[in-house]
């Protein structure tokens, strides 16, 4: 989609800070983290949301999530972990286009996920 910023970034068209990729997906910071570390998992092609992605690209968001939280963890040295992908305005989705949240947490964090 021309007009979705999502889709310029995980396509490279606009830089961005990247942690990971490959040919299905991209992994970059968040632009306003909730904690230190706070990536995204984009798919390189635009899915809107969880209804429209196919199963088995959701099946490798999920592997890569793991992957990824695991790789964080062991990185940034958080004490716990939450992933959290939105759908729809109502459930506080704000770009439409399928993504996962990466949101290391630490103790005495004040994040409000
Ligand atoms: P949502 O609310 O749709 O689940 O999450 C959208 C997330 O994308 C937000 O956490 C927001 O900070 C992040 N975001 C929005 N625009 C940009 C951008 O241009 N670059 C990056 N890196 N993150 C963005
Ligand atoms: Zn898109």
């Amino acid at each position: 989609m021309s007009d979705c910023i999502f889709c310029k970034i995980a396509g490279g068209d606009i830089p961005s800070a990247t942690l990971y990729e490959d040919d299905d997906f991209r992994v970059i910071l968040d632009l306003g983290p909730a904690t230190k570390g706070h990536a995204l998992i984009l798919p390189k092609h635009h899915y809107a949301n969880l209804y429209e992605i196919p199963e088995e690209m959701a099946a490798k968001a999920m592997v890569l999530a793991k992957k990824m939280a695991t790789a964080m963890t062991e990185a940034l040295g958080c004490d716990g972990f939450n992933i959290v992908q939105n759908n729809g305005e109502v459930a506080g989705q704000t770009v439409f286009h399928f993504h996962m949240h990466l949101i290391p947490r630490y103790n005495g964090d004040q994040a409000g996920i």
